[in-house]
């Protein structure tokens, strides 16, 4: 392994399942079926697959309708997927601290040479240059899911595979549940693997890496969280566009920059430009309860906000990170940025927004983990709370729960 993890953040010392026993009745468990009540049919689910990484049973897929999780086979009752999930038992916020992490070095950055990417096409090139020098033998990135709204998770194992999933995609994926799939599937023997993902997705990894709860997961050895305030539900986004007379097979990309979601084709012309504003209707409901736009979790966050046109702001949080970005120079054309107020003040933008719409406290210094009881008592009576499971499902409670 080269790139060693250092998480420079604070350590978990506490597991959160010892804190549930102590809290719970000794016959009370947490279900899948609570985590359902409580995020899915409460619409409060980010799809960023933690849920699905979590359950040692492999109970959890996901629904091919929805895109959400949903059980496949019988649940334990053992507690981890409402343990790892940042929309209830995680108190994802206790791993950076509320005001966040600090920095360890600032960049506005472009590929060197010809690049192609979302901003500055950074993150591609920090991974093939990465990939190229040994020091990772693959990364989970996003690819081409059918369409320019939605993507497909994969294994990038090479230069070409990380161009052809340059770009972002705003939808989400279920991302760190297929992880594991996607490693095994790769006939790759303990590889060393980078994540790019969305803070959600980087949280969850953060917290199955720390408490080592996951061993297809110890692969990764470094994680890139690309800034995020919200992500889109694929239908909702989809007919919000067409309803404005955008052709989805028109859509080369979509962005979203100086607060505008914009639609390109396949030569970069706009077939669209709109406040994003206008998209909140099909933005994830659960995303407003996210305060961590940053993604302060990983080795490096990336993001537009903060650098010029056509370069990518790239912050290593992490000794690992700073040690990619390192090992990666020829590949990047980085100036170092002495100011990072813009981020700063989108990330505190976007942490008063989530205090607005969460229900519990943002705590920093709380345990990791909140009960379902814990829980209950702070949603319900909202417009949050837990809902009642899906009539169509409950037989299969009945058998697997
Ligand atoms: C949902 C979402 C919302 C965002 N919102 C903001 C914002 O408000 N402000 C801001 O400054 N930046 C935002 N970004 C980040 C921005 O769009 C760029 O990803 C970032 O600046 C890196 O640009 P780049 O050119 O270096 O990346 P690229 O070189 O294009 O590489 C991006 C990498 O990310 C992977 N990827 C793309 N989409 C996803 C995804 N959904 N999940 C996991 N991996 C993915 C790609 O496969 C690729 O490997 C957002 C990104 C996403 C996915
Ligand atoms: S938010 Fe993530 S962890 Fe929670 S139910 Fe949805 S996919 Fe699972
Ligand atoms: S806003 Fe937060 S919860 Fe929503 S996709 Fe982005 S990181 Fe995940």
């Amino acid at each position: 392994m080269s790139i060693e993890r250092s998480p420079g953040v604070p350590e978990i010392e506490t597991d959160p399942r010892d804190r549930i026993a102590e809290a719970r009745e000794p016959t009370e468990k947490t279900w899948f079926r609570n985590l359902d009540e409580a995020v899915i049919e409460a619409d409060r689910c980010v799809q960023c697959g933690s849920c699905m990484a979590a359950c040692p049973s492999d109970s959890i897929g996901i629904d091919e309708e929805t895109g959400r999780p949903t059980l496949v086979r019988m649940c334990t009752g053992c507690s981890r997927c409402w343990d790892f999930c940042p929309r209830s038992g995680l108190r994802y916020e206790r791993l950076n601290g509320l005001e966040g992490s600090e920095a360890r070095s600032a960049y506005a950055v472009s590929a060197a040479g010809d690049h192609e990417g979302q901003n500055g096409g950074a993150v591609t090139a920090l991974l093939a240059g990465l990939l190229e020098a040994g020091e990772i033998d693959g990364a989970v990135v996003v690819g081409d899911g059918g369409d320019a709204l939605t993507g497909e998770p994969v294994l990038a194992t090479t230069r070409t595979e990380l161009l052809e999933s340059a770009g972002s995609s705003y939808t989400q994926t279920m991302q760190l549940g297929r992880v594991d799939e996607l490693i095994a599937d790769s006939g790759l023997d303990d590889p060393d693997i980078a994540l790019v993902g969305t803070p959600c997705v980087i949280q969850g990894a953060a917290a199955l890496d720390r408490l080592q709860y996951d061993d297809e997961l110890a692969s990764v050895t470094l994680t890139i969280s690309l800034v995020c305030t919200r992500s889109f539900a694929y239908e909702r986004l989809r007919s919000l566009l067409i309803g404005r007379g955008v052709e989805i097979d028109s859509i080369d990309s979509l962005e979203i920059d100086g607060g505008d979601l914009i639609a390109r084709d396949d030569g970069g012309a706009r077939l669209l430009t709109e406040d994003v504003e206008a998209f909140d209707a099909a933005a994830l409901r659960g995303c407003a309860e996210c305060s961590d736009a940053v993604g302060e979790a990983a080795d490096i966050s990336a993001g537009n906000v903060g650098s010029p046109d056509g370069k990518t702001t790239l912050l290593a949080r992490t000794e690992a990170g700073e040690a990619a970005i390192d090992a990666a120079t020829a590949d990047l054309d980085p100036d170092e940025l002495d100011e990072t107020a813009a981020l700063e003040g989108f990330a505190d933008w976007n942490r008063r927004q989530a205090e607005a719409s969460i229900p519990r406290d943002l705590d920093a210094d709380a345990p990791l983990s909140i009960t379902y009881t814990e829980h209950h008592d702070a949603y319900d009576g909202t417009d949050r709370a837990p809902e009642s499971l899906n009539p169509a499902r409950v037989h299969q409670y009945e058998e697997w729960c």
